[in-house]
């Protein structure tokens, strides 16, 4: 790429996209156009009813190498157009939206799986590859990728790195953090580096890798990351119980991690959950019980881990059963999308962290929210790291705008959150901070660490080139 011009005489998007047309035609960058449009959203924050989808989205990039992002960077800091990097948008947390004023660059095109080492225990993949196409990979080889967000079909690696996603399998094998060895990152000044080891251990100088991990692309782009595998276990099985009320369920969740057992999934479906997924399904949960806790176990002794769950579980009032293979698939499928939202009523989505000891008393909060707005609440949890996922309903009047929602589902939700942080816990478990929750997480962080989170930003992209508004 040639050298910048020692004067810069137009600014924006426009420049940007004329100098790529006149220095760098190779690279495949879309004006904003109407059919740009759905990357100004995504999956948390895109139009539920149709608003707004005739407006021009931003300008979109699709790099098929770290060395055009490099180009694609040093041209937008030269312009200074903000840059937002994109996976595969499946965010809930409007952490890839974008104005038509920005740069998206996609890393659609960046989807290459490049080392699998079974030797080593790691894989090197490009940040585009959906998480389910490396598990595809690894299958035959008898591995697998840990972290397993419900969205991995759609979702990809680098997106997943950006969010420090978490998923059902992190109840025993942790979230991405646990798995990301290493990554090359495109920084604000368009340098690609190299931080963290191909090795299991490492501690050479700051824990670059952690910082990145979960940054929601305000730091640098990643363009490959080197991702821990591990071996298939030799067995798994699924295990239902059922309880005869939600407390009850909540409260048994406490015996599971007083037993020796670490099940590799713990979900949790509370009594209304349970009625929404029946009723989209015809799936007949209810006639088994008012709430369920999902469990898979996995590795060596399946026999001895059933039994010992299963005492457990029964001496807190559970009708526990291990399901047969074709009845724990549709089980696993109801629990990663049976919950189908929106039909009749306006929503609005959660995500709290708290600390395992504490599932309960969320739960056990529940009516009292009800009762204070007005509004329906019910909540799915990864139960296993104390991860919940509440959605705060209200049928939506005959002749009322579906697309407006009332703020009093919001001032609920809120209060969740508020109700999550009185008990040691975290306004985000997995989903991030992105636009949606910027107020909040400037509740959970005290002023002094809200600073050293901007000196660290600003060091790193001292323009404020990447994804601006987001996160911090
Ligand atoms: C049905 C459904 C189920 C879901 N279940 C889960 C779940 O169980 N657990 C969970 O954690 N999340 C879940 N999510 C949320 C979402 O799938 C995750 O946050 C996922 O990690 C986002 O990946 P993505 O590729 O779609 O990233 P995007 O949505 O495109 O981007 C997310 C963030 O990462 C940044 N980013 C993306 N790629 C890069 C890159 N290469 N370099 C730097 N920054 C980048 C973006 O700027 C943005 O801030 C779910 C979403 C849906 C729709």
């Amino acid at each position: 790429m040639s050298a910048p011009p020692a004067t810069v005489l137009r600014t924006g998007l426009s420049a940007l996209l004329e100098a790529v047309a006149a220095e760098a035609p190779h690279l495949d960058v879309r004006a904003p156009s109407a059919a740009t449009a759905p990357f100004a959203w995504d999956a948390g924050t895109a139009p539920r009813h149709g608003e707004g989808v005739e407006v021009d989205g931003p300008a979109v990039a699709f790099p098929t190498t770290a060395l055009e992002v490099q180009q694609l960077v040093r041209l937008a800091a030269r312009y200074g157009v903000s840059v937002v990097p994109r996976g595969a948008g499946s965010g809930l947390s409007g952490g890839a939206t974008a104005t038509r004023d920005q740069l998206v660059v996609s890393t659609d095109r960046l989807d290459r799986i490049v080392e699998v080492s079974p030797a080593d225990e790691i894989a090197v993949v490009e940040p585009g590859v959906l998480n389910a196409a490396l598990n595809e990979h690894l299958a035959p080889l008898g591995l697998f990728y840990a972290p397993d967000p419900a969205s991995w079909r759609i979702s990809t690696i680098g997106g997943n790195i950006a969010t420090n996603a978490g998923g059902l399998r992190c109840a025993k094998y942790g979230v991405t953090r646990e798995s990301v060895l290493a990554l090359d990152v495109v920084l604000a000044d368009g340098s690609l580096v190299s931080i963290g080891h191909r090795s299991i251990k490492g501690v050479t100088g700051l824990d670059l890798v952690s910082l990145f991990v979960g940054s929601e692309g305000v730091l640098g782009i990643v363009v490959a990351a080197t991702v821990r595998i591990r071996p298939l276990p030799v067995a798994r099985r699924t295990v239902t119980a059922f309880f005869a009320s939600t407390a009850a369920g909540a409260a048994a969740i406490g015996a599971i991690t007083a037993s020796r057992v670490r099940p590799s999934v713990i979900e949790f479906l509370d009594e209304p959950t349970l009625d929404g997924i029946d009723a989209a399904n015809d799936s007949g949960l209810r006639t088994r019980g008012a709430a369920l806790l999902l469990i898979e176990l996995d590795g060596f002794g399946i026999e001895e881990q059933t039994a010992e769950l299963t005492t457990a579980l029964e001496a807190v009032g559970a009708r526990v059963a291990v399901e047969s293979e074709a009845d724990a698939e549709t089980l696993w499928e109801l629990r990663r999308s049976g919950r189908r939202l929106g039909d009749g009523s306006w929503f609005v989505g959660g995500d709290v962290a708290v600390p395992k000891s504490r599932i309960a008393d969320v739960f056990a909060g529940f009516p009292a929210l009800e009762a204070r707005y007005g509004v329906a609440v019910s909540a799915v949890a990864h139960a296993g790291d104390g991860n919940l996922h509440p959605v705060i309903t209200l049928p939506i009047p005959a002749g009322a705008d579906p697309a407006t929602v009332p703020a009093v589902l919001h001032d609920a939700a809120d209060d969740l959150v508020r109700a999550a942080l009185s008990v040691g816990g975290t306004v985000s478990g997995e989903h991030g901070i992105g636009t949606v929750k910027r107020d909040l997480a400037a509740e959970e962080l005290i002023e002094r660490v809200r600073i050293a989170q901007l000196a660290i930003k600003h060091a790193l992209d001292p323009a404020g080139l990447f994804n601006p508004g987001k996160a911090l």
